[in-house]
């Protein structure tokens, strides 16, 4: 994961290198059972170079606490590890570029379940465009990068302080306990692919 960390801080592989502060690799244990997939990291992320600070870090911490997580204990990463400029919708090519990261992030890690945070994480996890209205709080099967397991899928924590209900958030994090519950019974399998 080391080596991995120094290949994404001095990528250039999309124009997003040119406006970023720090990129933002994620963090976590690498042997963490759960993995969260945002989309990419927002003003405060870049700032820091880490994922999930500010107010959209504090509230996801309190939903971890919901779901019975403690963020020490999970891995946290995004699609895309440098910001998009005023945080507009990343770019196909921009997913394009940055993939193999994620990608060989869950290979390192190879987690029991994989939370997707909003619509483009679960739209490149599942490979498919997704809607949050009729998708969030499901658990869907998921094989991506060779990885085969379980994807839940769950507004943003960013949703909710931008327009979405805490409410829904809130019981995305409920379902998420039960699920988490039961992470014993769940069967991974992973194909080694070739990473960055
Ligand atoms: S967003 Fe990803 S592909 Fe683009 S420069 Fe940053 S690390 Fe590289």
């Amino acid at each position: 994961m080391e080596e991995l960390n120094r290949l994404i801080k001095s990528c250039t592989r999309c124009d997003l290198h040119k406006w970023r502060t720090n990129p933002v690799p994620g963090e976590g244990p690498e042997d963490a059972e759960v993995m969260l997939v945002g989309e990419a990291p927002g003003y405060y992320e870049d700032k820091e170079g880490r994922p999930f600070v500010g107010a959209a870090g504090k509230l996801l911490d309190e939903l971890l606490e919901s779901a019975g997580l403690k963020r020490e204990e999970v891995f946290i990463a995004n699609v895309l590890k440098c910001r998009p400029p005023g945080n507009r919708d990343p770019t196909d090519e921009e997913i394009e570029a940055c993939t193999p990261y994620l990608k060989r992030q869950i290979q390192i890690v190879r987690p029991r379940l994989i939370v997707a945070l909003g619509r483009f994480a679960a739209g490149v996890l599942l490979g498919r465009p997704v809607s949050m209205g009729r998708m969030h709080g499901t658990l869907e099967d998921c094989s991506y990068g060779g990885w085969r397991g379980k994807v839940f899928v769950s507004y943003h924590p960013a949703a909710a302080l931008y327009g979405t209900s805490r409410e829904l958030l809130g019981r995305d994090f409920e379902s998420l306990r039960g699920i988490v519950e039961r992470l014993d019974e769940f069967k991974v399998s992973q194909q080694m692919t070739l990473g960055p």
